[in-house]
């Protein structure tokens, strides 16, 4: 008689496990403003702008994907470190053989009143940062403890640099007047401490005079949402 031990459950790559939960994370919120804005005599505050995207795109997921677990970092004006958006992300358990994605929504501001367009973040692909230690939810361990730390940095960079180019094909789609600044890399607290794929998304200029007067119009921050939803439904027929 011939036994054989067949693991239960094995990953090749966690992070490309079909997507089950969403993390939207809305930028600065309580007494941090992030940028800011005097227009026609009102203060105008990316905080604000940021939550009433990640709240739009919230509605539109719910709606369409109930089954989604979709997990808001905040749904209301409060501070939160960059620290506390990683761990709630971190620490969110997944349900079993599914993955998730943080989207990190902000609003850009320059000096030059001439800069614009929308562009898009991903952790840096030499950064390594921890995925299993001390703090990790139990029931992700056999999730990744397959791999070792490089490996899953490794496919974390590649799932995320995925999920921008689709989250940047869909702004590009969904906000066709706007400019395309394109894909970053960037070395972010929110991105490096999600232990997910991540993207973190400027959606416009506060600063220039244009893309204000798009930002304060509410059917245009639906537009911003709606690029987004579009962005995550490409992602869960993957
Ligand atoms: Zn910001």
């Amino acid at each position: 008689m011939c036994l054989i031990a067949v693991p239960l459950f094995s990953v090749d790559n966690p992070f490309a496990l079909p997507l089950g939960t969403i993390v939207i994370d809305a930028g600065h919120g309580g007494h941090d403003p992030g940028a800011i804005r005097s227009f026609e005599g009102s203060l105008i505050v990316e905080r604000e702008l940021t939550l009433d995207i990640a709240l739009r795109l919230e509605r539109l997921l719910n709606e369409a994907h109930p089954s989604l677990n979709v997990v808001m970092t905040r749904r209301d004006d409060r501070f939160l470190t960059l620290e506390e958006r990683g761990r709630i992300a971190y620490q969110t358990v997944l349900p079993p053989k599914t993955s998730a994605l943080l989207l990190s929504i902000h609003i850009n501001s320059a000096e030059h009143p001439a800069a614009q367009g929308f562009e898009v973040f991903t952790k840096l692909k030499e950064k390594e940062v921890p995925i299993l230690d001390s703090t990790t939810p139990k029931e992700h361990i056999a999730l990744f403890s397959k791999h070792n730390k490089k490996e899953l940095n490794i496919l974390l960079f590649d799932e995320a640099r995925k999920v921008a180019t689709v989250v940047s094909s869909a702004l590009v789609k969904g906000l066709p007047m706007q400019v395309n600044r394109g894909i970053k890399e960037l070395d972010l607290w929110v991105l490096n401490a999600a232990r997910m794929p991540a993207v973190l998304v400027e959606a416009g200029f506060l600063s220039n005079d244009k893309e204000l007067a798009l930002l304060l119009d509410p059917q245009y921050r639906q537009t911003i949402a709606l690029a987004l939803f579009h962005a995550i439904e490409a992602l869960l027929s993957t």
